[in-house]
């Protein structure tokens, strides 16, 4: 489990299942967390724990040889995959395109004896079926169409019970010290591991798939109905109609499959022949009779799998402004020395220091709680651009603060989110401004006169003070 960590709804988990039953073999699952990726923090490394915490129960009630690494001090990486796939057959592990795990993988292969797999589990219709990347969302928004109904068939398997798997557990011992700390003891475990990053856990938040499941519920019951109307207006994650789930997505404590299926179970009445083929490409009527739930859907397939896509023909650490297109590359050329009306280092943007209450706000919330409300976030990005030196010094610093803060970071959705306030899957707009050329132009004062924005404010002051009552 690299990136899926999880034991429902997982392709991997089931073909590995499929493969030991098959070849009469042990079915042993490695989860491991190392200390030493970029952007560490405590901050991360409980969210991950948390979660694994879970998955080693459930292990246990399903009876699967569950291994469970994290990396210490003394108890050191160091050679330790090669060590832990000696004996093994072969190794089924997650394609996921970004940050470090297709590097991890690469080297993987060349260092074990056994043929690796890694299955695609990323989202609903498998990222091969795609020829290229889509230049813009209306794009992949047909292809995903034409393609949703054959693909969404193809379930992972939703629930195991322990019969599923008798036969696969032979108790062979993982050749390293298990990860055995309860929640109780996580706080003074983690006081053990140096991380190069002081990012402490926001305390609302708690990794897992429980938590994952409660959040769906929640926005299923309570928030999808207003979701097209309301989640742009700035405020609090409670009183914004969005799911919150993108961290569980990105570290895999729930799939976007399960999501897909939940939101048509919401639905009344919903079948297969709701979905509308006539009609692909169209946003507001695909997937159901409801317009909410197709927005929802919207963003949470095409949205999210065109970052994806856009990484999947070559999977790397990151993608930068190299990946832009052609007219949003002769945008920036032309402007590249434009005057910038304010300039800041990286300490000013860390600390919320610069002349924009608004940006500010967005900023604080992102280091106090590791979230960021999606329209702050498309400012947030845009004002970073128009305020620093130059366009690679405004990437490096959005991809810095988006990775060390957010719960969600170091995800093709960071890099691809990050880019499209450089223009990337959007269109050339008018007039033509300082600094962006025709790419698109937010401002803090068109914000302020779209939506109401106090009560953000007021909710992002009230996190500088977590005793006071008005929002806890
Ligand atoms: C500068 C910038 C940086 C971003 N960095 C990240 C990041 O690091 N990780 C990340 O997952 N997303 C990122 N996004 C996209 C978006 O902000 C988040 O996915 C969304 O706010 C997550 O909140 P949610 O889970 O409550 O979303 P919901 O609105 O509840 O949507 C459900 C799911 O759909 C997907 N989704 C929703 N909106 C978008 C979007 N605009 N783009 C892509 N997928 C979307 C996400 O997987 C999300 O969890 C970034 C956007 C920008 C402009």
């Amino acid at each position: 489990m690299q990136a899926y960590r999880r034991f429902s709804s997982n392709h991997s988990f089931d073909y590995a299942v499929h493969l030991a039953k098959k070849f009469k073999k042990e079915l042993i699952v490695y989860e491991g967390l190392r200390k030493d990726y970029p952007w560490n923090s405590k901050r991360i490394h409980k969210f991950i724990l948390e979660g694994m915490i879970e998955n080693r129960e459930e292990a246990e009630a399903l009876d699967i040889n569950y291994w469970c690494y994290v990396e210490t001090e003394d108890n050191p990486a160091r050679g330790l995959l090669k060590k832990i796939s000696e004996k093994a057959v072969l190794i089924i592990t997650d394609d996921f395109p970004c940050f470090i795990i297709p590097e991890q993988t690469r080297k993987l292969a060349e260092k074990v004896k056994c043929p690796v797999f890694s299955v695609d589990g990323n989202s609903i219709i498998p990222f091969s079926q795609f020829e290229k990347p889509a230049s813009a969302a209306r794009i992949l928004r047909t292809w995903i169409h034409k393609r949703f109904s054959d693909s969404f068939l193809h379930f992972a398997k939703p629930k195991y019970n322990k019969k599923d798997l008798s036969g696969l557990n032979h108790r062979t011992k993982p050749p390293f010290s298990p990860f055995m700390i309860d929640p109780s003891g996580l706080d003074a475990f983690l006081k053990q591991i140096h991380f190069e990053n002081e990012v402490p856990p926001y305390n609302k938040t708690k990794g897992g798939r429980k938590t994952a499941l409660t959040l769906l519920r929640k926005f299923l019951n309570d928030k999808i109905n207003d979701y097209a109307e309301s989640r742009s207006s700035p405020n609090s994650f409670e009183a914004t109609p969005v799911s919150g789930l993108s961290p569980y997505l990105h570290f895999g404590h729930i799939s976007a499959e399960e999501i897909v299926t939940a939101v048509f179970k919401n639905v009344s009445d919903w079948t297969p022949e709701q979905i509308s083929h006539k009609k692909a490409g169209d946003r507001e009527t695909f997937y159901t009779n409801s317009s909410a739930a197709n927005h929802f859907l919207d963003e949470l397939i095409t949205w999210r799998d065109i970052g994806y896509l856009f990484f999947w023909q070559k999977p790397s650490f990151r993608i930068g402004l190299e990946s832009l297109p052609d007219w949003t590359k002769k945008n920036l050329s032309l402007h590249r020395k434009d005057t910038r009306e304010y300039l800041y280092s990286l300490e000013d943007w860390e600390a919320g220091k610069t002349h924009d209450e608004l940006w500010n706000a967005a900023q604080t919330e992102l280091v106090l709680t590791g979230r960021m409300h999606n329209y702050m976030r498309m400012l947030w990005g845009k004002k970073v651009i128009e305020w620093s030196k130059s366009y690679e010094e405004a990437f490096q610093i959005l991809e810095h603060l988006n990775h060390k803060y957010a719960y969600d970071g170091r995800n093709p959705n960071s890099y691809t989110g990050i880019l499209w306030c450089f223009g990337l899957f959007d269109r050339p707009w008018f007039p033509e401004r300082n600094v962006f050329g025709n790419i698109r132009y937010m401002s803090s004062d068109s914000t302020r006169k779209k939506f109401k924005i106090k009560p953000y404010l007021d909710y992002v002051e009230s996190l500088k003070h977590p005793d006071s009552s008005l929002f806890s």
